[in-house]
């Protein structure tokens, strides 16, 4: 198995779904109205796709292995991916063994520093990286969950994400995070207007199942204090992502304002350990929400989460399916984890980066048993039915 060396790298981009989970077609609860930072212009108000949410589209890295094995990982940067991968990255794994992945994540990240350290380039580096730990369990015949410790517990329990928590209540999650519909832009009326939402969905699930806002980075520290203090009373559990991501202070501002109990979350657009620390020695969150497919990879995550947990922060990845299953199983600081209702109307559970892979499991009554994972690496395949092209070569 040492002498198992990589042969060669390829990158792919696909339109429609996928990891790039935006990219839908109209009518979809993810396309409607939901407070962003592009909320302030009525033009850009209505959808996101109005400012080009969709424009990256899905990246496919395939990973090929002297001994013919393929490992894959899919992440959100198109084709500008694409290009770092051939035209960059694959320089540091082609002829390399299979296993000296902290090796190529460094050479990786200190190659792009000049035009990297967060954004694309890290989303292209989770992909490679995510590949290559899928290569790995693929060879060793082991699911990723095993080489990174193994499951510390029987099973994943999920909150759901989407339009309709009360529907996910039925369906057997432990709670529902909504998008925040209006932002400042829409001034008091839009403040009450989310406070009503929130009312009537507690109303739909009754006291004991969790509530929580999305917020999209789209909110002052003034605003998301008056809606935590108006929230508190309809047992808001956290508000996510209130600021921009760069406004570490805002968060920190904000932790200290909002009611006694209630969570601030953040991070699923903060990349690397540096970016984490920020926000774990500014203590601006309770969570931390890294996206495994955009904060650096498994890899990367490995470190990012000792160092929450070192602050007794908690680790709940945002999205990213397997990707982030297999990692949450083999911590105790990731109690439960994200599923992302990617049914048009939020009413049904389908796979989160459906069409794109195949074998992908979902949460039967809000939960997964281990064995759902028990297959080698990420343990999911490439739908064939999706058309790849692979816009550079190397
Ligand atoms: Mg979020």
């Amino acid at each position: 198995m040492t002498d198992v060396t990589i042969k060669q790298v390829r990158a792919y981009t696909v339109r429609g779904g996928g990891a790039d989970y935006h990219d839908q077609s109209e009518g979809h609860w993810i396309d409607g109205q939901i407070s962003t930072p592009m909320s302030k212009y009525p033009e850009y108000r209505m959808n996101r796709r109005s400012f080009g949410l969709n424009v990256l589209g899905t990246l496919v890295v395939e990973v090929e292995a002297s001994d013919g094995t393929v490992g894959f990982a899919v992440t959100t940067a198109g084709e500008i991916g694409a290009f770092i991968v051939e035209r960059h990255l694959a320089r540091f794994l082609e002829g390399r063994k299979i296993t000296e992945i902290e090796k190529m994540w460094d050479q990786m990240f200190n190659a792009t520093l000049f035009y990297g350290r967060k954004g694309i380039v890290i989303n292209t580096i989770s992909g490679v990286d995510l590949a290559l730990w899928d290569l790995l369990g693929k060879v060793r015949g082991e699911p990723v969950h095993e080489l990174l410790g193994g499951a510390v517990r029987d099973e994943l329990q999920f909150y759901a994400t989407g339009a309709r928590p009360d529907l996910a209540r039925d369906m057997g999650f432990i709670g529902g995070k909504m998008p925040l519909a209006h932002g400042p832009a829409e001034g008091n009326e839009g403040l009450t207007r989310n406070l009503e939402h929130l009312a009537e969905m507690r109303s739909r699930v009754g006291d004991d199942f969790w509530l929580m806002y999305d917020c999209w980075m789209s909110l002052d520290v003034n605003y998301a204090t008056r809606l935590a203090q108006g929230a508190s009373e309809l047992g808001l559990k956290w508000i996510e992502e209130a600021l921009p991501p760069d406004d570490y202070w805002g968060y920190a501002e904000l932790k200290r304002n909002v009611p006694k109990g209630m969570l601030v979350n953040t991070g699923e657009h903060e990349a690397t350990r540096w970016g984490f620390r920020l926000l774990m020695e500014m203590d601006c969150c309770d969570v931390i929400q890294p996206d495994v497919g955009w904060c650096g990879g498994v890899t990367e995550l490995i470190k990012i989460s000792a160092l929450a947990d070192a602050h007794n922060k908690l680790v709940v990845p945002h999205g990213s399916s397997v990707y982030s299953y297999h990692f949450v199983i083999t911590r105790h600081n990731s109690p439960f984890a994200e599923f992302l209702m990617m049914a048009p109307k939020a009413d049904e559970v389908v796979p989160m980066f459906h069409p794109l892979l195949l074998d992908e499991p979902v949460p039967s009554h809000g939960r997964m048993s281990v064995s759902a994972l028990d297959k080698p690496g990420f343990g999911v395949r490439l739908n064939p039915e999706c058309e790849l092209s692979r816009p550079y070569t190397h």
